[in-house]
């Protein structure tokens, strides 16, 4: 079986905990199916700037840069909230996504039926929502140039431009087609054509790519009905892909509907590298008490195994895990309602392997 280097990068606050808790899981996974892990560790973020004075570090950076993948907690705390926005831990992130050249982000948004009543919405619109937003990452009108604050006869101008190549729509649209084959098939993609020359060309990069993939089935959406339809249709989706500022909104309104923060993963892909980090950030007020829900970094090393290693099975196998502790009434405080089994982070990473164990054996 095949050999993988994962660079792991805990961060600050609760990453330390989460990712080791991910760690757990792997390590027990390798052992029941063979594939070969190797774990390097390397600083990122405010513990990077305590120690190396930077929030990236070259070695951190060179780390990423021969591994397979990179695991990742989160990063920042109140402790570097008063430094200049470039020496701030979250330029780490940035500038870690930049040079390993990740350009497609994905978040999955799930409603898991022992925690539907978390969904702000309806139990039988939230029912069964089950699908993943890709969303652009490297263009769009955030990084489009001309942009800044003009002064144009005698008054100010604000001005951004959007912006995208044929190229840079159709690798992250190539992707979103691939992920759509290994799930249901659908894939819906979003822009605003009606007003929009930059998202005409995204519609038509689309439908030319959508001749290589005469199996998926393929919708186009405004941005303003997509995010009605997420509200009134999630279960509806499965693949939704987008450029960089409307996936920004769509899949943080996709992250809602699912009820909670600490059950969030993501993966942000390029061609050669990968990053999968939980969704939320580093949750300061409850790092250290042992409670912290490890459940989103769990599922970010999920997804690891499915997409930079090619391993479905086991992905299948962490993904079903999670569900079965969940049926069995397992819950951290920020997901605990009456009459569950209330766990800290030991207890929750302790059954969702003793589940593995269990899923693996169903499987094999
Ligand atoms: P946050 O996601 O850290 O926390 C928001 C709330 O959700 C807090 O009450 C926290 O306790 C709770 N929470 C988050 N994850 C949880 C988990 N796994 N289990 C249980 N509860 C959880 O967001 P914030 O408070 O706005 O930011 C805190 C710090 O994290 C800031 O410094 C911010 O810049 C940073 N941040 C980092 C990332 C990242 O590393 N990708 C993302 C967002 C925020």
């Amino acid at each position: 079986m095949p050999t993988f280097k994962v660079a792991v990068l805990e961060g600050d606050g609760i990453g330390p905990e989460v990712v080791s808790s991910a760690l757990k899981v792997l390590k027990r996974l390798e052992a029941l199916s063979g594939f070969s892990l190797v774990f390097e560790k390397a600083l990122i973020g405010g513990c990077a700037i305590d120690q190396k004075g930077t929030p990236l570090p070259q070695e951190t950076l060179e780390l990423c840069l021969r591994s397979d993948a990179v695991l990742l907690g989160a990063v920042g705390g109140p402790k570097w909230d008063d430094l200049p926005t470039d020496k701030r831990p979250e330029r780490g992130l940035l500038g870690i996504r930049k040079a390993l050249d990740l350009y497609a982000n994905l978040r999955p948004a799930k409603v898991y039926e022992p925690l539907i009543s978390s969904s702000p919405l309806k139990e039988e619109v939230a029912r069964g929502t089950d699908f993943i937003v890709v969303r652009e990452l490297t263009g769009d009108v955030y990084y489009g140039e001309p942009r800044g604050i003009f002064v144009q006869e005698g008054k100010r101008v604000g001005i951004n431009t959007m912006k995208y190549t044929e190229e840079e729509i159709r690798r992250v649209v190539r992707k979103a087609f691939e992920i759509a084959l290994q799930r249901r098939k659908k894939l819906t993609s979003v822009d605003k054509s009606n007003v929009l020359e930059v998202s005409s060309l995204w519609k038509a990069v689309v439908e030319e790519e959508a001749r290589n993939y005469p199996e998926v089935e393929l919708e186009h959406l405004y941005v303003d009905n997509c995010a009605m339809q997420i509200v009134r249709r999630p279960s509806s989706f499965d693949v939704i892909v987008t450029g960089n500022i409307f996936g920004d909104i769509l899949s943080d309104e996709a992250a809602v509907i699912t009820g909670s923060l600490g059950m969030l993963p993501s993966a942000s892909l390029g061609d050669r590298y990968a990053l999968y980090e939980p969704v939320h950030g580093s949750a300061p007020d409850i790092a250290g008490k042992g409670i912290a829900n490890p459940i989103a970094t769990i599922l970010s090393a999920g997804m690891m195994l499915r997409y930079s290693f090619g391993l479905p099975k086991e992905a299948n196998a962490v993904e079903k895990a999670v569900e079965r502790v969940l049926h069995r009434g397992y819950r951290t405080p920020d997901i605990y309602s009456d009459g569950c089994i209330k766990v800290g982070t030991d207890g929750m990473t302790e059954a969702i392997i003793s589940a593995l164990e269990e899923v693996w054996a169903d499987l094999s």
